[in-house]
């Protein structure tokens, strides 16, 4: 029997309400193409797993720590929560990551700069950076086109 595509997803990008407004950032996009493929989900909230609560003061990183919008250092609580990520990908034995883009957490390819003025520049949240570092495949919201690619040489094997 054909193996079913596992994939481990920002909990915020499937409407879940544990963004640090206690909103989320539904993506009716990415739901279709993941219900397209028949795809397994393995939701997480990184920031939620490092025992931080909804609502929570935003965060941003700033020289390679998290502080919030309030100037407390909570990159500790980041750390756990990339840990326990990747722990969970490791059990789930997952075949790749989406993450919301720009999140201190979650960004894979961008971030704000840490002046909580708008500006993004370059890099990773602390938890893509580590999945990342263990080799594995993180996509952002933003690439569905690239997504869905490696969806379909998912599905051949
Ligand atoms: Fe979404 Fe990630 Fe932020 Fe949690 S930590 S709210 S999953 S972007």
């Amino acid at each position: 029997m054909k193996k079913e595509i596992k994939v481990l997803i920002s909990a915020c990008l499937l409407g879940d309400n544990v963004k640090y407004s206690g909103g989320n950032n539904l993506t009716p996009e990415l739901v279709t193409l993941l219900e397209k493929y028949n795809v397994d989900i393995v939701k997480v909230c990184p920031e939620c797993f490092g025992g931080l609560p909804i609502p929570r003061v935003p965060s941003e990183i700033r020289e390679n720590k998290v502080f919030s919008k309030d100037n407390r250092d909570i990159t500790e609580e980041f750390l756990a929560g990339a840990e326990e990520t990747l722990k969970v990908a490791k059990e789930n034995e997952v075949n790749f990551v989406i993450l919301k883009e720009r999140s201190p957490s979650c960004g894979s390819t961008h971030i704000y700069d840490g002046s909580f003025s708008g500006n993004v520049i370059p890099g990773q949240g602390i938890t893509a950076k580590r999945l990342t570092e263990e080799k594995i495949k993180v996509f952002s919201e933003e690439n569905l086109e690239e997504i869905e690619k490696y969806l379909v040489e998912l599905d051949k094997n």
